[in-house]
């Protein structure tokens, strides 16, 4: 049996046949299921109400045809999706990916994932996620555009301020957030905050940008405190080098850490003196490869093999901000035994079980990505606040929301996992809070909607 509790275990079969194959899903649902345990037995209500079953199953998953002409004239099809996971708590809200990878598992895995984070957040949002499978990289701008064009051709039917406010996720920052509510706008004439950091000069807020690699910072920050430790003259290893991870660099570094590699898909790069953001941000702009990095700043290093970076480069604080699954077990080891006294996720689900279990062996503290990147979507929720009041706040008011929110975050997981015996397990932690806000809700609401 996976599970202590006949309830958890029974549903848990249910939700593996049902989502067979697919592996994301079913490793974030069994993840969050394993610390519900002291939860379920403390409060029978949530079977009573279906509560388990109700959860792991999307309330709408829609899935659609994009079609689009490349600049050949070649016509091309690709996959759109977006899940509706939740709405107990608010509108539905969530990122849309564009990745090659992108399929029904990976979308349903962080739609699941964004239910607990949005709760987490304290702002009424409920879970959300979108995607497909077309690869931006090496697409033209007039290709992204009637790409983003198409997709949202058919995702404005299901979408809207009230009702779903998607976002940007892998492969969707400024450039497609802007094609695709210029194409919501001109389909159903209304200028509303349905969709999440737009550009500022048509309802984006300031520090939306940054807001989950600088509350990736914050939270750490607070989870640093607890041991009596600060990023103070650390070294920080940090994957990615896109939107969470140049900012999750830019705020190490201003909070006294020293970054010493970030990594894209094909390798690292590697520099003693501290890893300069604005580089990176030059490069994101102009999308050109981390490889490049090595020619604007002589005494950094390339090297071949993202992966490679969890094994050459030893650092105190780690922050994954790449993709799911990017650290294994072995590649935890390795991060253990390089001084690693922090690892705190900026990306979604970036290390795998057992890393998890080699850390918690190791006495490595850990925060979970539901609770330490929900800074990008809580500063989502400010903008939904923005654009309902019609008035945009300043980038001192925007960074000090954002940053009592992470502090709240934090303060909650380490008070739920306390109270269902799990000690100072930030992962338990983030479960409990984020689940029990959305399970109370949904029994307030009752069984149909
Ligand atoms: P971007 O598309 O801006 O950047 C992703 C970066 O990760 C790219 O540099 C990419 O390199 C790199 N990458 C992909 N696979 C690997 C790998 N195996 N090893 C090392 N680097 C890799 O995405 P975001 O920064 O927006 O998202 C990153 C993560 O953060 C995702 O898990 C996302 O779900 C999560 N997240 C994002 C939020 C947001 O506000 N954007 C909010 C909360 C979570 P390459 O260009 O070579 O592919």
């Amino acid at each position: 049996m996976a599970f202590k509790s006949e309830y958890l275990e029974r549903v848990y079969e249910s939700v593996e046949r049902r989502n067979a194959g697919e592996k994301e899903f079913l490793q974030a649902v069994k993840e969050v299921f394993t610390s519900l345990e002291p939860v379920i037995e403390r409060n029978p209500e949530y079977e009573k109400w279906g509560i388990m079953e109700r959860i792991s199953e999307p309330e709408r998953f829609v899935q659609f045809r994009v079609t689009w002409v490349d600049d050949s004239g070649k016509v091309r099809v690709n996959r759109g999706y977006r899940v509706q996971f939740n709405s107990a708590i608010g509108p539905y809200k969530g990122g849309i990916r564009l990745h090659p990878s992108v399929n029904a598992s990976i979308i349903k895995f962080l739609g699941f994932e964004q239910t607990f984070k949005n709760s987490l957040t304290g702002l009424p949002m409920g879970g959300a996620k979108g995607g497909s499978d077309f690869d931006p990289r090496g697409k033209s701008d007039m290709e992204i555009m009637r790409f983003c064009q198409s997709f949202m051709t058919e995702l404005q039917r299901h979408i809207g301020a009230d009702t779903d406010v998607p976002a940007g996720d892998i492969g969707v920052g400024g450039r497609e957030v802007g094609y695709l509510f210029g194409q919501y706008k001109r389909l159903r004439n209304e200028f509303t905050g349905a969709l999440t950091g737009k550009g500022l000069s048509f309802g984006g807020s300031l520090v939306r940008t940054e807001a989950t690699g600088f509350g990736l910072c914050y939270f750490t920050r607070e989870m640093l405190a607890s041991k009596g430790e600060s990023f103070e003259g650390k070294r920080v290893l940090v994957s990615g080098a896109g939107n969470v991870a140049i900012y999750a660099c830019k705020k190490a570094t201003e909070l006294g850490g020293k970054v010493v590699a970030m990594s894209n898909s094909c390798g690292y790069v590697t520099d003693e003196s501290g890893i300069d953001y604005r580089v990176l941000e030059k490069l994101y702009e102009r999308r050109a490869p981390i490889s490049e990095y090595v020619n604007e700043v002589p005494t950094a290093k390339y090297v071949e093999g993202s992966r490679n970076m969890w094994f050459d480069v030893k650092a105190e604080v780690v922050l994954p901000c790449a993709t799911q699954n990017e650290i294994d077990g072995e590649a935890a080891r390795a991060i253990v035994a390089g001084g690693a006294i922090a690892v705190a996720e900026g990306a979604n689900m970036p290390n795998t079980p057992e890393a998890i279990e080699v850390y918690k062996k190791a006495g490595v503290l850990y925060a979970p990505g539901k609770a330490s990147n929900a800074g990008g979507v809580a500063t989502s929720g400010l903008e939904m606040c923005q654009n309902s009041a019609r008035l945009s706040w300043s980038f001192e008011e925007v960074d000090r929301r954002l940053d009592d929110i992470m502090k709240n975050i934090y303060k909650s997981c380490v008070e739920a996992a306390a109270e269902y015996g799990f000690g100072y397990d930030l992962e338990a932690g983030a479960n409990i809070a984020g689940f029990k806000k959305v399970a109370d809700a949904m029994i307030a609401e009752g069984v149909v909607y």
